[in-house]
């Protein structure tokens, strides 16, 4: 089963075989509402909801790079 990690609490967060890029997924540890960035490896982000409106947010610029490392 894919799995990644939760960028709110860093708990690893089982992801549906089946998910596809976009899928919203829940954090069981934090509650978190995570959204599918990426499926090759799985990656997550926090979910944010189109009518938050706090610029001072920046987890949409979270990325992780579990690949390559040359970052
Ligand atoms: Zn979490």
């Amino acid at each position: 089963m894919p799995n990644s990690i939760c960028p709110e609490c860093d708990e690893e967060v089982f992801v549906d075989a089946e998910s596809e890029q976009g899928d919203r997924v829940s954090c069981e540890e934090c509650g978190s509402s995570l959204v599918v960035v990426g499926l090759d490896p799985v990656e997550l982000d926090l979910y944010v909801a189109a009518e938050t409106d706090d610029l001072s947010d920046d987890a949409d610029y979270e990325t992780y790079d579990y690949g390559s490392g040359s970052y």
